[in-house]
Parts: structure tokens; sequence; C-alpha cells
């Protein structure tokens, strides 16, 4: 059988976790296929998808293709054509089908890490960005009953709340300034469960994003970024359940195998790999 290609396309994508952790997973089940890492500039992505794109037989998408690539496909699921956001591409002989796993990877890690499920629940998201709004429409799709989302810049939550608020009108979406302490105060205390997802904490020497006097242990904290943040600490120190993004990571990429090749993924394995590739780097 012709090996089967798989990658990822972003701008940068050169630290993906991405081809370690598919590549391990083909080699687990046997499967004859490799996976790769294309670099393309957003003005590269047309000239891409019309020369090696073509050779794929499936691909992720990151940042800042997760919404341009939707112009190149020929159908797309619903929950990401709801979201706008495509991070699984699938070929199907001539044709392209977009999905979104990201929401299914933060879903399936707060119940894995947290023993909770979504519906019904209250999420204080931290970020209006690409994650959150992925995150947003998920939750909501998944039955949660509001989110809380706390910017710093107000105007791009207060978008992202009315873009939900015309999607989901029975659910609760609601925008806070992230410098309001006061409201800051008042929406920690409704809420089930707090997902950070600005990229606040990727560099050593950030700050946290949420004040720490407002963790609590009735507040789980899912941070998606993968490594220990300041935000991690507090929470720790708070005594409340915590867990970084490696979970998620492991989750949308065993969902895009899924799709990929009708085979359950080695989840175990995956995670394996990732947790190894991010102790090198540390
Ligand atoms: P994005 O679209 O660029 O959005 C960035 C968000 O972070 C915005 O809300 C932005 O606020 C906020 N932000 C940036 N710098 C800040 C600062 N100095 N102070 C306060 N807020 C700041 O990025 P994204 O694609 O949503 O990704 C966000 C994070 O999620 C990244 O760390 C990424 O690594 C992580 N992520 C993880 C996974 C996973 O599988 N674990 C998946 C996707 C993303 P403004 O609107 O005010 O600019």
């Amino acid at each position: 059988m012709a090996m089967k290609k798989y990658a990822i396309i972003g701008h940068p994508v050169g630290h993906s976790l991405s081809p370690p952790m598919h590549n391990a997973a083909f080699a687990e089940i046997g499967l004859a296929a490799e996976y790769r890492a294309f670099d393309v500039a957003p003005d590269e992505l047309s000239s891409f998808m019309d020369g090696p794109g073509k050779t794929l037989d499936g691909f992720n998408i990151t940042v800042p293709h997760k919404g341009a690539i939707t112009r190149y496909l020929d159908e797309i699921d619903e929950r990401a054509a709801v979201a706008g956001s495509v991070n699984t591409v699938k070929r199907h002989r001539d044709r392209l089908k977009g999905f979104s796993t990201d929401g299914y990877g933060l879903e399936k890690a707060i119940e894995e890490a947290f023993g909770l499920n979504v519906a019904s629940k209250a999420f204080l998201l931290l970020g209006a960005g690409g994650a959150a709004r992925a995150a947003a429409f998920h939750l909501l799709t998944s039955s949660a009953s509001a989110v809380l989302i706390v910017n710093r810049t107000l105007g791009k939550a207060k978008a992202l709340v009315e873009e939900l608020g015309k999607n989901f009108p029975d659910a609760h979406a609601e925008a806070v300034s992230a410098s309001d302490r006061e409201a800051l105060a008042v929406v920690a205390e409704r809420a089930d469960v707090l997902v950070q997802s600005t990229s606040l904490g990727l560099r050593e020497d950030d700050p946290s994003p949420f004040p720490k006097e407002l963790l609590r242990p009735t507040l789980p904290v899912f941070e998606m970024i993968y490594k220990k943040t300041r935000l991690l600490e507090d929470a720790e120190k708070a005594d409340a359940p915590a867990a970084n993004g490696v979970g998620m990571l492991v989750h949308q990429g065993a969902k895009a195998f899924e799709i990929w090749t009708g085979e359950n993924a080695p989840v175990e394995t995956m995670r394996r790999v990732v947790e190894t590739a991010l102790e090198g780097v540390k």
C-alpha cells in the first residue's frame, strides 16, 4: 500500500509537537504513513494548496490559517462551520472536508483532569483569541450553561459574546475587562471551571493573567499552555485542581487521527511522546 501523507500547516510551525506525536501513533498501529510540518506564510497558502497540499491525505491547520483554509474546502463539519475555525482536514478522493477537534480536545482533557462533565457548567475563559473562540463555541455546543469571557481588550471579548449570543440564544455569555477587578471577582465566584486561553505564560517571566486571591479549591484551573505557568503555580498554592495543556493537545490530535484513519488512537503513546519532547526543551 502507498505511504499515506499527513502534515501540519502553520506559520511558525517549527516547534510543533504534532509530527513526533502522530508519527509515533502511526508506528504503534502499524500504518505506513508519515506526518511532517510545513511552514506556510499567509501569502503562500494558495500556492501551497495548489502544490504540495494536493499530495496530502490529511492535515492539521494551525495559526494563522484556521479561518483562511475554509475557502479551499469542499465541505465543513457542522461544529467547525459554526465556530468558523478548522484545524483538521481529510481528503476523500478529490474532496477536502474540514473539522475542528480543538474543542473536543479541551472537553476531553477537562473530563480527564477534573472528572467533570462540561454540560450545565459555567466557564470563565481568559482570552478572546482563536483558542478562546474555539473553546467557547464548543463548550456551548456541549451544553455548558455559561461562558464568561475575560480579556485585556474588552472590545474583542464583546464581539465574541455577540456572535455567541446569535448562535446560542439560550446560553449565557458575558464579556469582562481583565482590568476590572470587581467584575472579575463576580465572574470568578459564578464559575465552575477556569480556562486559561491567552498567550500570557508562554514566556518564562510572564505574570499570571488572573489575580491569585480569586483562586479557590472549588475552581479547577485548566491552562492551555503546556508548561507550568505562574497561574498553575498560584492554583497549586490555592489548593485548586489544575492541569496544563498537554491533555488538550493529545486529545485534539487523537480525534484528528481517528478522522483520518478510522482507527482508535493510541492516546497513551501520543501523550508519552509529547511529555518526553517537552522534557527535552526544559
Ligand atoms: P491569539 O488568537 O493570538 O489570542 C491571544 C490572546 O491572548 C488574546 O486574548 C490576547 O488579548 C491575549 N494576550 C496576549 N498577550 C497578552 C498580554 N500580554 N496580556 C494579556 N492578554 C494577552 O492566540 P490563540 O491562538 O488564541 O492562542 C492562545 C494560547 O492558547 C496560546 O498560548 C496557545 O499556545 C494556546 N493553545 C493551546 C492549545 C492546546 O492544544 N493546548 C491549542 C490552541 C492554543 P488581546 O485580545 O487583548 O490581544
